[in-house]
């Protein structure tokens, strides 16, 4: 195990947001990239996540102040469904949804205008795109279908991002459940 530094301990944690990837669809989601030779390097099975925003280094005492901003986030549950393979930034393989659920969009921009009303200066600006990271430092591009991955959407969370000699390394620091579905009336 990788010995994992408190957050007392260190003066700036590296932290995003995100959702993780539920360890049913992390086991198919590896299963099926095992068999496509997709071009890159391979995201650790343990590391598969969609970002919801990203931090950069921050320090250690925000952390309950973004405990409780994360908890004024009010979100309805959702399903995700991943069913495009894409080409991100520079050499990311990703799966993306063919359609950003309302849901996901609204979470994602509470979050945002949340740490932004908090001071916070996110160090990515730009519009955000949901993906799930397959490969990195891909040297060519790839769109096309990929097999529909889809599960319920229940929580998100906030990580602390560390590497040790194995590599990168995400903690789940805290998370916070989405709302479930209201029941359709009678
Ligand atoms: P490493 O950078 O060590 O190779 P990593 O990219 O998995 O590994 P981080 O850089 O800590 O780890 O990133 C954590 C998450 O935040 C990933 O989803 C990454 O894509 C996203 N992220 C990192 N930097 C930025 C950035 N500048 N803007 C937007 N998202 C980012
Ligand atoms: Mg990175």
């Amino acid at each position: 195990m990788p010995s994992v530094p408190e957050p007392q301990d260190t003066g700036l944690l590296r932290l995003f947001f995100a959702l993780p990837c539920p360890p049913e669809q992390t086991a198919a989601i590896c299963q099926w990239r095992a068999g496509q030779a997709l071009p890159g390097r391979p995201v650790p099975e343990a590391n598969l996540h969609l970002t919801l925003a990203f931090l950069g280094a921050q320090p250690a005492s925000l952390l309950p102040e973004l405990y409780r901003l994360a908890q004024t986030v009010h979100c309805p549950a959702f399903e995700l469904r991943l069913e495009h393979l894409d080409s991100l930034g520079h050499g990311f393989i990703c799966l993306r949804p063919s359609r950003t659920p309302v849901a996901l969009d609204q979470l994602a921009t509470l979050l945002r205008e949340a740490l932004f009303e908090h001071g916070l200066v996110l160090p990515d600006s730009r519009t955000f795109v949901p993906h799930l990271t397959l490969t990195r430092q891909a040297p060519q591009h790839l769109h096309g279908q990929a097999p529909l991955f889809a599960w319920p959407v229940t929580h998100f969370g906030l990580y602390q991002s560390y590497n040790d000699a194995e590599g990168v390394h995400y903690r789940e620091l805290a998370s916070w459940p989405l709302r479930p579905p209201t029941p359709a009336p009678i």
